[in-house]
C-alpha cells in the first residue's frame, strides 16, 4: 500500500478527482498532514466519514520511528528505524537564523568516499519519498519548533535517488504543506554530472552544494571514486552551465584532511580551479572517526588555507562546528549503533 507522505499535492488532486470527489480535498488533506500534523486519518475532522474510510483503505500513514536521540545544546541527532528495520539518521541544528535539519536519502551509500563513514556501510536501498518527509515530521514533533531549513547532506547520495528527491522537494516546498522556501533547501552531491544538469532545469530555486575535497584529479580520484567517472574539468564545466542556467551560486564543501589536501599549494590550486565561477567554498574541519585513518587539519593550517583563498578573491567560510562531540558527521550514529549491536551480540 502506498504511503500518504509519498504524494505531492497534484498526485492527491488526481486521486480525489478519480474518486469522483473535489480537487480542493487535496488541500484540506495537505493541511491536516503538514499544518496540523495529525498522525491518523480519523483526526481529520472536516472530512466526510466515507472519505476517511477510503483513505484508510488506500494509504498507510506513518512508518518511520525515532529509536535514539543524542542531544547537545544546539544539536540533536536522531536515529530512525524504517519499516524493514533498516536505520538512517538525521540531525537537527539550532542556528540563530532558524532550525535546520540534515536528512538522509539512502540506507548506506555506494559512492565510496574514503573519508566518509556512510560509504563504509554500502548502500542497502534508496529511501522512499515518504521516508525523507517523515524524518522532518518526526523531528518537528520531537523538537516542538518549526523547521525552517533543510539540508540534504545525511547518509546517501541524493542524486543517486533523484526521482524520490525531487518528489520530496516538491512536497516540502508546497505552500499548503510545510512551505519550506526553496532557498531554504540545500542538496549536496559528490558530483554526479548528468544529474547536476537535470537539477538545473527544475522549477525550484533550491541551493546546490558540491563536495569537492580536492583540487586536482590525482588526489580526488584517490579519495572520491566518483571523480574517475566525472573528473574535475567535467564537473566544473557542468557547474558553469548550472550557474548560467539558474543564476544561482554554487557552494563547494571542502573537508580539510591533515597532510592530504590542506597545503598552501592545495589552496592556490583550489582558487585557480574555481576562478570565474560564481561560488563560495565552505571549509569543513574533518570529524574524525574510529574506523578511518584521516585526521583533521590543525587550526592554524585551516586559517592559513582560508587566508590564501581570501587573498585570491575566493568567497570562503569555515564551517561552524556542530556535533563533533556526538558523532554527528554523516553516517556516524548509524555505524555506532551497528557497533553497539555487535557488542550486544558478543555479550
Ligand atoms: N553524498 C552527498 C551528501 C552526503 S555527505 C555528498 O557527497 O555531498 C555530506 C557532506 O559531509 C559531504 O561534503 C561529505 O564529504 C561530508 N563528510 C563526510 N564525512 C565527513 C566527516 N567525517 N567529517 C566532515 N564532513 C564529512
Amino acid at each position: 500500500m502506498q504511503n500518504i507522505y509519498d504524494l505531492t499535492l497534484s498526485n492527491l488532486e488526481e486521486y480525489f478527482v478519480r474518486k469522483g470527489d473535489k480537487k480542493f480535498r487535496a488541500v484540506q488533506l495537505f493541511e491536516w498532514l503538514y499544518r496540523k500534523k495529525v498522525s491518523s486519518f480519523t483526526e481529520m475532522s472536516n472530512l466526510k466519514k466515507e472519505v476517511i474510510i477510503d483513505l484508510q483503505s488506500d494509504f498507510t500513514i506513518s512508518s518511520v520511528k525515532i529509536v535514539k536521540v543524542e542531544r547537545d545544546i544546539d544539536v540533536h541527532k536522531y536515529l530512525f528505524s524504517l519499516n524493514d528495520k533498516e536505520k538512517v539518521e538525521a540531525v537537527l541544528m539550532n542556528h540563530d537564523y532558524g532550525n535546520s535539519v540534515c536528512i538522509s536519502t539512502q540506507v548506506g551509500c555506494n559512492m565510496g568516499c574514503k573519508f566518509c563513514e556512510s560509504g563504509r556501510l554500502k548502500k542497502v536501498r534508496n529511501l522512499e519519498t515518504h521516508e525523507m518527509v517523515e524524518q522532518l515530521l518526526a523531528i518537528e514533533r520531537d523538537y516542538g519548533k518549526r523547521i525552517s531549513h533543510v539540508v540534504v547532506m545525511g547518509i546517501g547520495e541524493p542524486f543517486d535517488n533523484y526521482d524520490h528527491l525531487v518528489h520530496f522537494i516538491e512536497i516540502i516546498n508546497n505552500d499548503h504543506g510545510l512551505a519550506l522556501g526553496s532557498r531554504h533547501i540545500t542538496v549536496s552531491t559528490c558530483g554526479i554530472v548528468p544529474k547536476i544538469l537535470e537539477f538545473s532545469t527544475l522549477p525550484y530555486q533550491v541551493n546546490l552544494a558540491v563536495s569537492l575535497h580536492a583540487s586536482n584529479n590525482e588526489l580526488r580520484n584517490k579519495i572520491m571514486p566518483i571523480n574517475k567517472v566525472y573528473p574535475l574539468e567535467v564537473l566544473i564545466d557542468a557547474l558553469k552551465k548550472y550557474v548560467e542556467k539558474t543564476n544561482r551560486r554554487v557552494t563547494f564543501e571542502y573537508i580539510l584532511l591533515s597532510g592530504v589536501n590542506d597545503t598552501v599549494e592545495d589552496a592556490r590550486c583550489l582558487a585557480h580551479l574555481v576562478r570565474g565561477l560564481n561560488c563560495y567554498i565552505n571549509l569543513i574541519p574533518y570529524n574524525e572517526t574510529n574506523h578511518i585513518e584521516f585526521k583533521r587539519s590543525k587550526k592554524e593550517t585551516i586559517l592559513l588555507f582560508y587566508d590564501i583563498l581570501k587573498k585570491n578573491k575566493v568567497n570562503a567560510t569555515i564551517r561552524r562546528e556542530f556535533g563533533s562531540k556526538i558523532s554527528a558527521a554523516c553516517g556516524q550514529l548509524r555505524s555506532k549503533k551497528e557497533e553497539d549491536d555487535e557488542i550486544i551480540l558478543y555479550d
